[in-house]
């Protein structure tokens, strides 16, 4: 795909101008490390909650550099795996408990847009999550019983002629409407960058952290020309924590990709039911996702995680070829109606995996509060991680610091070399089972949930300054 550029498409929306850099020492109670969704909602609540609390964000490049200004845009509970996990490792009511407190964040980032003259282009359209093999149906199935045991009893299989008058391909076979939006990820995060400075946070672009060390029972921040000393300090470098040694093997960075249309033409669009504009996305393993932008292209995204070993994060990554084919090769099945649309964009950008799958939210040992790990479904987590970090730095027990994104023990990653060939059998493994369509996934109700549960930190631990691992 030698006509694709590969400037992010959402970028080419909405003008940057990037603030200038930390210039000389300074001081404040919280600073927080990363300018995403994370650490910028993190900065709004907490300057919500404490409007005379001094706030700083030092963030590397601009804000929304990173995954929250270059993703596919679904506005969505974590993914049906997810659940599964969830339901698996910590029980129904710690399942539900996420699945609520999620839910919410999805229609507050709408409401956070009008409130504060964001267009961020948020359509609350909910999401069509289909089959397009006999497996992916099985999936479905059993996603409508997990949901039913974690209190959720709305779901409705749709047929494959209801689902294919939702989504006019001739490849799926069924689906299932759920709750979720879809929006321009960059204009929500350039959007948050504003509102948190109108609050009174100071945002330092072009600022990377270098060092994190605590001297004097105080955090000091290195940054190229200057040093921030802080009481508390956030980190919110999502797929990037593995900079910071404590945070290394708490995750690990994989890259996802997505392709961009050129702008469809009325008769192009035509050729496709698609009456609810929802966004699709299909319940593989590695599930691939598409969406109508505002001006009428088509987004499709997801499929393989790609490793290049020693956990590189280089942003040469965010070209591939290979995905780029595959995606394109994927797009033209799933919309054979649209073989002639040429493709525009082309990116990748990094995912921050969580060995469960479950974002991870606490406080290390020696007192640093990180957010991280949304395996690929952040935009609606972090809202919800915003509150959990304002109220792990306020030292508050809330409701969000007793959801399982904080309570549960985390498995880590075993160091590179080994970690890394963990994670791409991973890769190879679930590959494989998307292939063998036939084989059914294995029934979350046998799950030893009860074994884990009893793994379960206490929360107190994780307001207390001590690690929730
Ligand atoms: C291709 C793709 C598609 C996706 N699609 C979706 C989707 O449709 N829906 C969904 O919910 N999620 C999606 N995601 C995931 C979602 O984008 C992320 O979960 C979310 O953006 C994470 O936000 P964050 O603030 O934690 O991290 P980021 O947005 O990555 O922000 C981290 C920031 O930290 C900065 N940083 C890094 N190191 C340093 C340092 N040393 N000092 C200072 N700053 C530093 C970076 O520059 C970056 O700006 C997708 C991800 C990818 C890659």
């Amino acid at each position: 795909m030698a006509q694709l550029s590969t400037e992010v498409y959402w970028h080419s929306t909405e003008p940057t101008e990037v603030g200038p850099p930390l210039d000389g020492d300074a001081s404040c109670d919280v600073c927080i490390v990363g300018a995403g969704y994370t650490g910028l909602w993190a900065a709004h609540f907490l300057k919500q909650a404490e409007p005379g609390m001094s706030v700083r964000v030092v963030e590397a490049k601009f804000a929304g550099e990173g995954a929250s200004g270059m993703n596919a845009g679904f506005v969505q509970m974590t993914a049906g795996k997810v659940l599964r996990r969830m339901l698996w490792y910590y029980g129904a009511e710690k399942a539900g408990g996420v699945y609520r407190a999620v839910a919410r964040s999805i229609l507050e980032i709408g409401r956070f847009c009008r409130q504060n003259g964001i267009d961020a282009q948020y359509e609350n359209t909910g999401i069509l999550q289909v089959a397009t093999d006999t497996k992916q149906l099985a999936r479905l199935e059993l996603q409508i019983k997990r949901a039913q045991r974690a209190g959720v009893t709305s779901f409705r299989l749709l047929d494959r002629e209801q689902a294919q008058e939702r989504i006019g391909s001739p490849t799926v076979l069924g689906a299932l409407k759920v709750s979720g939006a879809l929006l321009n990820p960059y204009r929500l995060v350039r959007g948050l960058a504003r509102v948190v400075q109108e609050q009174g946070v100071l945002l330092h672009e072009q600022t990377p952290a270098q060092t994190i060390e605590k001297v004097d029972g105080k955090w000091r921040i290195t940054t190229p020309h200057g040093t921030i000393t802080a009481n508390e300090v956030i980190v919110a470098t999502e797929a990037m924590q593995g900079a910071f040694p404590e945070l290394y093997a708490r995750q690990m960075p994989v890259w996802n990709y997505l392709l961009v249309t050129e702008p469809l033409t009325d008769e192009q669009l035509g050729r496709v039911p698609w009456p609810g504009r929802e966004g699709v996305a299909n319940s593989l393993s590695f599930s691939t996702a598409a969406r109508l932008t505002a001006d009428n292209r088509v987004l499709w995204a997801g499929g393989l995680w790609y490793m290049f070993g020693n956990r590189d994060t280089d942003p040469r990554h965010r070209r591939n070829d290979d995905a780029f084919d595959k995606l394109g090769a994927s797009f033209r099945e799933f919309f054979p109606q649209w073989r002639d649309v040429r493709f525009s964009h082309g990116n990748g950008g990094l995912i921050s995996w969580s060995h469960s799958f479950i974002p991870q939210f606490g406080r290390t040992d020696s007192g640093m509060v990180y957010g991280h790990g949304y395996t690929g479904s952040g935009i609606a987590a972090s809202h919800t991680g915003g509150k959990i970090l304002r109220d792990l730095v306020l030292r508050r027990k809330t409701e969000f610091t007793e959801l399982a994104f904080v309570t549960v023990n985390q498995p880590k990653f075993l160091p590179a070399p080994f970690g890394d060939k963990g994670g791409e059998f991973f890769i190879w493994r679930q590959r494989v089972g998307d292939r063998l369509p036939l084989l059914l996934p294995y029934k979350s109700a046998l799950a030893p949930n009860r074994f884990f549960a009893r793994r379960t930190g206490s929360p107190e631990r994780a307001t207390a300054g001590r690690s929730s691992d």
